[in-house]
């Protein structure tokens, strides 16, 4: 059993107003608001550690399936009851703590707002006052935890946005949200840039539905929405025994983003190739004029940044190829249900030598493998797919067919080139020759199944 989480992004259309957009206002009513949450939340920032000793409070709690009577911390809700009436002025409560009078600093506050910004605040602070005690009874000197920030993004609660999504004409939906424009609340209508893909996510079944986010950046506005899954999957181990087990093994490569094979019973039954569609060289190119308009403007200014474009652009590309090799090594993972995937534990490949773009580039192209990595087991893990790590060791040398060790080389002409670098690779021994990256792939199954041991090189020789 575990859970799987994942976003989907609303964009608020804030593009000019002849272009369909909101108008500026719209823009700043949304600051206005993250300003004012960040307000109130400074405010509960500075009431709660005021009160440690109720904070860490520990009450008796009964335990319902034992019957046992154990110590635990007060439970958010009541702390959030305690909270509003010292603070909060009502109707059969009218004056609060006159230090700590939110009603005053904040009229007309709303209280789905409020209430998410005290609960967001009661877990920084006990969080804070719990690491702070730890730190304490340490008697280290160094590492003091830092007093929690009041920046967050503002967390919509059902009461604070509305999302009416225009089933008739879809370019023309929006969502009503409760902002504020400096002096009063008001509810405004913002236009999103919502389509059926959103949609499908959004209501995709399994997936359960928690507060959204609005996330405001320099240039966009969106809600994110989380969704959560509860997955019950079989453990590796267990899966292990299983003689029809189906693995899925996977070699990232750079050329090759991702060489995937799936086999059962002993034998390769899938095989897909993941090509990069020319993604390495097209980055050579690009870090290639990076490398030199540094070298032209020479020491870079601190805290100055330089080819932001380029540089957004390379983040871009790459997020969206690993997205992209994520989802073919998940659908190869759900032609077999109950499969495992596996993977090699990633090396690093040290990039030295060559020129500097050379340098950049190979480390760009590790940081894709190890994004390609990550999503695949996310995304796999969201359809109940287990994954798992093995040893590295010896997969792209040795033959997949014998366990010899064999030698890499490429095909010119009629002639053919050793090298470490060349695609192909043989086996002296039996003489088996096939793609090395494939190769490799098939070597991640014989590693997970532990099937032969390759020695190391020195023992070999001896
Ligand atoms: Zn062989």
């Amino acid at each position: 059993m575990g859970q799987s989480a994942r976003t989907t992004k609303l964009l608020l259309d804030l593009s000019d107003r002849v272009q369909g957009g909101a108008n500026r206002e719209k823009r700043r009513y949304l600051e206005e608001t993250v300003a004012v949450l960040d307000a109130a939340r400074r405010f509960y920032l500075a009431f709660f550690p005021a009160h440690p000793e109720i904070l860490m409070e520990r009450v008796e709690v009964l335990a319902k399936r034992t019957g046992e009577v154990t110590l635990a911390p007060v439970s958010a809700d009541k702390l959030l009851t305690w909270a509003e009436f010292q603070t909060v002025a009502t109707d059969a409560h009218p004056d609060p703590r006159p230090a700590w009078n939110f009603s005053q600093a904040f009229p007309d506050f709303p209280t789905r707002y409020r209430r998410s910004v005290i609960k967001d605040c009661l877990g920084k602070a006990r969080g804070y006052l719990t690491t702070l005690a730890t730190w304490h009874r340490s008697g280290k000197r160094k590492g003091k935890p830092g007093v929690p920030t009041a920046a967050n993004h503002p967390t919509l609660y059902a009461g604070t946005y509305r999302l009416e999504p225009d089933e008739l004409d879809l370019r023309k939906s929006f969502v009503r949200l409760k902002v504020y424009t400096g002096s009063e609340w008001i509810w405004v209508p913002y236009p999103t840039c919502y389509n059926r893909y959103f949609e499908q996510r959004r209501s995709e079944e399994g997936w359960e539905q928690e507060s959204p986010k609005l996330i405001l950046n320099k240039q966009t506005a969106a809600i994110h929405f989380l969704q959560s899954k509860t997955i019950t999957a079989k453990k590796v181990v267990e899966s292990k025994r299983d003689p029809d087990l189906v693995t899925v093994a996977v070699d990232l490569n750079v050329k090759q983003l991702a060489v995937i094979t799936a086999r059962q019973h002993g034998r390769i039954i899938h095989t897909r190739f993941v090509s990069d569609h020319g993604l390495d060289q097209h980055r050579y190119r690009h870090l290639k004029r990076i490398a030199k308009k540094q070298w032209q403007s020479g020491r870079p200014v601190r805290g100055e940044r330089s080819n932001q474009q380029i540089w957004h652009h390379l983040r871009r590309q790459n997020q969206d190829s690993a997205h992209k090799t994520a989802r073919a090594i998940v659908d190869v993972c759900e032609r077999y249900p109950g499969c495992v995937l596996v993977f090699e534990r990633l090396r690093v490949i040290k990039p030295k030598g060559g020129s500097k773009s050379h340098r950049l580039n190979r480390k760009q192209a590790n940081q894709l493998r190890g994004k390609i990595n990550q999503l695949a087991k996310e995304k796999a893990y969201a359809v109940g797919i287990v994954s798992c790590e093995t040893n590295a060791h010896g997969t792209s040398q040795y033959c997949s067919r014998c366990g010899a060790r064999g030698e890499r080389f490429s095909r010119k002409g009629s002639g053919c080139i050793l090298g470490r670098g060349g695609k192909l690779f043989r086996c002296a021994a039996c003489s088996y020759e096939c793609h090395a990256d494939f190769n490799a792939s098939v070597n991640v199954h014989h590693s997970f199944w532990r099937e032969w041991h390759w020695q190391p090189r020195k023992k070999r020789s001896n």
